[in-house]
């Protein structure tokens, strides 16, 4: 999807996120654009439809998002929040793990 990872993509969509980007008193990131079904925030980038968190695990936390094997937790619950202190980069077992226990 974003295999090139250019220069020019991670500058616009860090300026997207900028734009619809509202932050709230726990310090929360929250999307103010479309929210996906499954309550995730969603943008086009390229005529693809993304998830909003995992552009920003990509911009801050260098998650290749093109890799399925590796999910994105929220540590703090919100599922439009994309705040990357918030995100955690997980394997699919290990954030499989970290919700039953929770
Ligand atoms: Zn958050
Ligand atoms: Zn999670």
């Amino acid at each position: 999807m974003l295999a090139d990872s250019s220069f020019v993509t991670r500058r616009r969509v860090k300026k997207l996120l900028r734009r619809k980007r509202q932050v709230d008193h726990r310090g929360c990131w929250l999307w103010t654009g479309s929210i996906s079904v499954y309550g995730y925030g969603v943008c086009q980038v390229r005529k693809q439809q993304v998830r909003v968190h995992r552009m920003a695990a990509w911009l801050y936390l260098d998650l290749d998002p093109d890799d399925l094997t590796l999910d994105v937790h929220h540590t703090c619950g919100v599922k439009h929040c994309f705040n990357p202190k918030h995100l955690e980069v997980l394997t699919r077992r290990e954030h499989a793990r970290v919700h039953i226990s929770a």
